[in-house]
């Protein structure tokens, strides 16, 4: 059975397990007996993304000030009066319900099909929106990003309160897609695809936020966009208080038993059948990263954790809409104590795992076939012929006898977490670990 198997690359340094800034492509001798291959990461789903790498200075006609002036002198004058090759192109990226507007086909020798996000240009999105009757103010537009190279700036819009967009977009073979349909469907070792989902994510980050934040939480007015939408403002003039995009921390770590080489995996109640992962939980005020792992270890499992340390981190912008973007911050936590005690109210079950019976449970989803599974159904969605499968159940598409557990994709930090530890040497990481300091550190 061919195993893919995805490593974040290790750095040089004397923490085997903290990652180098660049994430290089390696490929890892893995102490299994299974054929294994490594695909690099540039950096996990979500992160990475391509607008974001510089902003630029206020009086660059790219930056978001610039670029909004311009958008709301464009917006002044009728779209079929836009000169076509007006500087720089403005492209638009709508969303509905979360959802951000989408495409599918296939390119050149693949027999796979790939997914687009939808852009169109700021000339046909309006032409649509009045079609319906919507009259677009600059303030409903958010800017992502741009790419001077391009000569273009990207912004996102929702526009969820007209469902007759629907199938007008659909007849360009265009359809809204649940984005984490589109993260399950991406193509991890296709870095343009990753940088796709980025931006996605980072536009609904933005959107639902901006949703959530209608009214001032100090007087009750209403809230005003500014800075092209990257942040906004009460518009009570005794008030004036600024409000800046939400982000919610999480920590998520693997809990490991050095002694017996183990570690331990849960599973909550709502994961589908057989899937196991980290334990995770939200940060509490006035609390550090550290003290966030010991709590949540001790409170869902009765486990005491010692040393604590950091592996990466990723924006996680799928989870419910009030809570538009979680930051998982992952760890190696570990263990002092092994005897488990089960909080029943916030887990199924956690128990401890064997590296080999770990490495076992990477092996059994064919996490590749699940992604062109994915890929499908997109492509499916997009042409109206959506079937209503149920994506979860395609990680697990197996070729051997049922499997007893299974771990998250390689979309999630869990994944590398989990397959991290599992692909280490034992002999190797033990002595790495000796030279560990005690203190959680990052060379991120
Ligand atoms: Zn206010």
């Amino acid at each position: 059975m061919l195993c893919l198997s995805l490593l974040l690359s290790s750095s040089s340094s004397s923490s085997g397990f903290l990652l180098s800034k660049t994430l290089t492509l390696t490929k890892r001798t893995i102490i299994s007996s299974l054929t294994t291959m490594s695909i690099s990461l540039n950096s996990h789903a979500f992160a990475g993304n391509p607008l974001r790498s510089k902003t630029p200075k206020t009086h660059d006609p790219f930056s978001p000030s610039s670029a909004f002036e311009s958008l709301k002198t464009r917006l002044l004058h009728n779209p079929e009066n836009h000169p076509p090759s007006e500087s720089p192109l403005f492209k638009v990226l709508p969303f509905r319900k979360g959802r951000p507007l989408a495409s599918s086909f296939v390119t050149g020798d693949d027999v796979v099909p790939s997914w687009h996000l939808g852009w169109i240009s700021l000339a046909d999105c309006e032409r649509i929106l009045e079609k319906y009757g919507l009259q677009q103010r600059e303030e409903s537009f958010v800017y992502l990003g741009s790419r001077a190279e391009e000569d273009v700036v990207y912004w996102a819009i929702d526009v969820s309160e007209e469902g007759g967009l629907v199938p007008e977009l659909g007849s360009r073979q265009f359809c809204f897609v649940e984005l984490r349909t589109l993260m399950v469907a991406t193509d991890w070792a296709d870095s343009l695809a990753m940088g796709e989902l980025a931006v996605a994510g980072h536009a609904r980050a933005l959107l639902e936020w901006h949703n959530l934040s209608r009214f001032c939480g100090h007087c009750g007015e209403k809230t005003v966009p500014m800075e092209a939408g990257r942040r906004k403002q009460c518009s009570n003039e005794l008030c004036k208080i600024r409000v800046y995009p939400r982000i919610d921390p999480v920590v998520i770590m693997l809990v490991i038993d050095r002694e017996n080489d183990r570690a331990l995996l849960s599973r909550q109640s709502r994961f589908v059948p057989r899937m196991w992962s980290c334990l995770a939980g939200f940060i509490e005020p006035g609390e550090s990263l550290e003290e966030a792992v010991r709590r949540e270890t001790y409170e869902e499992t009765g486990i005491e954790v010692g040393e604590v340390v950091y592996h990466s981190s990723q924006p996680w912008p799928v989870g419910p809409s009030s809570i538009p973007c979680q930051l998982m911050v992952g760890f190696f936590a570990y263990a002092n104590s092994v005897e488990i005690d089960v909080d029943k109210e916030e887990l199924e079950d956690a128990q401890w795992h064997s590296r080999e019976d770990v490495r076992k449970a990477l092996t059994f989803a064919e996490y590749k076939k699940a992604q062109r599974t994915a890929a499908t159904k997109v492509d499916q969605i997009c042409k109206g012929v959506e079937r209503g499968q149920s994506l979860s159940a395609d990680f697990n598409v197996e070729s051997g006898e049922l499997a007893p557990m299974f771990i998250p994709g390689p979309f999630a930090i869990a994944h590398h977490l989990i397959s991290t530890w599992a692909n280490q040497d034992p002999s190797t990481s033990a002595a790495t670990l000796l030279k560990q300091p005690s203190s959680s550190i990052s060379n991120l």
